[in-house]
C-alpha cells in the first residue's frame, strides 16, 4: 500500500466545494493537506492566503490542485511546478492556449505531472459514444448547450472578463466531449459571438465547424436559457445515431436509452491524476481550448443588451 500524496488545493469556490472536496475524500491516492484561499478556511486544515505562502510553509506537499478562475492560473501553476509539485488544472486550463503550452514545457523540464482536466470527458456515457463512433463515417453533428447563467454562475465576475470565456465556460465542456468522441479532427469555419455591451465575453455563440472529412458540425451555446436546461450532442453517421444528453451522462443509440449513470466525473479525474503521477506522465490536451480560441479569431462580434446579475 503506497502512501497518500499530500495535496494542496487553491481557490475555495463553487467547484472546489461541490466537487473537489467530496471527491478527494473518496480517492485514497490523495490526502488533502492544505488550502490556499483569499477568504475561506477549512476546520482542521492549515490555510494560507495564497499559493506562494502555502508552498513556502508546506514543503511536503506532493501535488497541487487549482480550482481558481482561468485568469491568474498560469502564475499559480508555474509556482507549483517550479516548486516540484504535480499540478492538476480545472478546465479551461488557462486564459490562453500559449500560456498552457508554456506550462506543459515547464512541467516537462521539471519532470512532474501536469494534468489539464476536462471533467465532462469523464461523464458516464462519453467513452461508449467514442467506441460507437470509432469506425463510423460522421454525417452531421449538432450541439445544443443552453443554460441559465444566473442560476449557474451568480455573482461570478471573472466569467465576463477577458480570459473568462463567457458562454464558452460551459460550452468548452461540449467541445471537450466532441474532440474526445469524434474519430476525425474538427475546426471552425465561422462563429457569431453575442457580447453584452458591458462585458468582454459572449453570452451566446453559434459556431459552424467541419470535420476533416467534411461533415458539418453546428454548435449553439446560450446562457439565456431559462426553464429546462440543454446539454446535448447529436451525431448522425452512416451507422448508429448517437445522442449524448445531460452533458454526457446519458446515451441514446438509434433513439433507445443505453446508458444513464451517476456522476463520478471528479472522482475519476483524481484517480487519473494519481495514475499519471505514478506513470510519470503528463496529460495536456489543448484541442477544446484551441477551438474556443479559433472561434474568437474567426468570430463576428455582435453587441447585445447589457447583462446584469
Ligand atoms: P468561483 O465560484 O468563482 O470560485 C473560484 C475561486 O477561486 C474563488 O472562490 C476564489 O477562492 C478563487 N479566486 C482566486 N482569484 C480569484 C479571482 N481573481 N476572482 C475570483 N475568484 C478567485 O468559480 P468556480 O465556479 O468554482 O470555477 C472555478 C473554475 O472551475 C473555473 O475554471 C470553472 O470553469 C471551473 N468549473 C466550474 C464549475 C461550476 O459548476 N461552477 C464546474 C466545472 C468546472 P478563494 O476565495 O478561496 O480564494
Amino acid at each position: 500500500m503506497t502512501h497518500a500524496i499530500p495535496l494542496g488545493l487553491v481557490g475555495l469556490g463553487t467547484i472546489a466545494r461541490n466537487q473537489h472536496l467530496p471527491s478527494l475524500e473518496d480517492v485514497p491516492a490523495f490526502r488533502l493537506a492544505a488550502i490556499a484561499s483569499r477568504n475561506a478556511s477549512l476546520d482542521g486544515l492549515p490555510g494560507y492566503a495564497d499559493i506562494d505562502a502555502m508552498l513556502a510553509a508546506e514543503p511536503d506537499l506532493g501535488a497541487v490542485s487549482l480550482c481558481t478562475p482561468p485568469q491568474g492560473r498560469f502564475a499559480q501553476a508555474a509556482a507549483a511546478l517550479r516548486a516540484g509539485k504535480h499540478v492538476m488544472l480545472e478546465k479551461p486550463p488557462g486564459a490562453s492556449v500559449s500560456e498552457v503550452m508554456a506550462l506543459d514545457r515547464l512541467a516537462q523540464a521539471q519532470g512532474v505531472t501536469l494534468f489539464a482536466t476536462w471533467h465532462s470527458r469523464e461523464a458516464a456515457a462519453v467513452e461508449e459514444a467514442r467506441a460507437l463512433l470509432a469506425g463510423a463515417m460522421i454525417r452531421r453533428v449538432r450541439i445544443d448547450w443552453k443554460e441559465d447563467v444566473r442560476h449557474w454562475h451568480p455573482g461570478q465576475q471573472w466569467i465576463w472578463q477577458a480570459g473568462g470565456l463567457g458562454v464558452f465556460d460551459p460550452g468548452i465542456n461540449a467541445l471537450s466531449i466532441l474532440t474526445r468522441i469524434l474519430p476525425d479532427p474538427v475546426f471552425p469555419l465561422s462563429a457569431l459571438l453575442e457580447v453584452p455591451e458591458n462585458c468582454q465575453a459572449p453570452i451566446a455563440a453559434r459556431l459552424s465547424l467541419q470535420t476533416s472529412r467534411g461533415a458539418p458540425v453546428e454548435a449553439e451555446f446560450d446562457w439565456r436559457q431559462t426553464g429546462p436546461q440543454t446539454w446535448d450532442i447529436h451525431v448522425e453517421t452512416d451507422g448508429p445515431e448517437v445522442l449524448l444528453r445531460e452533458g454526457g451522462a446519458k446515451l441514446f443509440v438509434d433513439g433507445a436509452a443505453r446508458i444513464s449513470a451517476e456522476d463520478r466525473e471528479y472522482r475519476r479525474l483524481y484517480a487519473r491524476f494519481a495514475e499519471l503521477i505514478a506513470a510519470g506522465q503528463r496529460d495536456v490536451d489543448l484541442a477544446p481550448l484551441q477551438l474556443v480560441a479559433d472561434a474568437f479569431l474567426l468570430g463576428e462580434r455582435q453587441m447585445t443588451e447589457p447583462f446584469h446579475d
